[in-house]
């Protein structure tokens, strides 16, 4: 790995385009809401890899006209990725066996994008939790703060 002190917002900028250019393709709207978060020891190629599998994974699961929203904030515990879409939610089937390689329910999909996520926050030390439901899914991507960085 390559891990340097980089802020969390400056990769989300970097990788917005994109998500942007993903979502205009059928009127769906990005929003962010970076907070004052401090710098962490990332890896940037693999944390763009993170923030762009969970943000299409948004945009996939919503309709057109949908919103996604990107947000950082900086919690007690440390900074934390937050990421919401309006889609339909996960499949408590699928749910069961989350960040687990190959598992998807698209026809073209490669079940990789979550496992991919999952192994990357591992390496970060950081956790990620969802939350899914009728109404949406939200991700987060919690980083611990060693003191180095408080
Ligand atoms: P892929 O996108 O190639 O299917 P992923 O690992 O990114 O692989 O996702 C695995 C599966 O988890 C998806 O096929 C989908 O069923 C489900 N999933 C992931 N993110 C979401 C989401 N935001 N809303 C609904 N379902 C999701
Ligand atoms: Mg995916």
């Amino acid at each position: 790995t390559n891990r340097e002190l980089t802020n969390l917002n400056a990769i989300v900028d970097a990788i917005f385009p994109l998500i942007q250019a993903e979502a205009l393709l059928c009127d769906k709207d990005v929003q962010l809401d970076l907070g004052d978060v401090p710098s962490l020891e990332l890896d940037e190629k693999e944390i763009r890899q993170v923030i762009l599998n969970l943000a299409l994974n948004g945009l996939e699961a919503m309709s057109c006209g949908g919103l996604l929203k990107i947000r950082t904030v900086l919690e007690a515990q440390g900074v934390v990725l937050e990421i919401h879409d309006q889609g339909p939610g996960i499949p408590p089937e699928i749910l069961e066996k989350i960040g687990t390689p190959f598992v998807t329910t698209k026809e073209t999909g490669t079940g990789l994008g979550l496992a991919v996520c999952y192994s990357v926050a591992a390496r970060h030390g950081a956790s990620i939790e969802v939350k899914t439901g009728e109404s949406g899914t939200t991700f987060w991507v919690k980083f611990a703060m060693s003191g180095a960085e408080k």
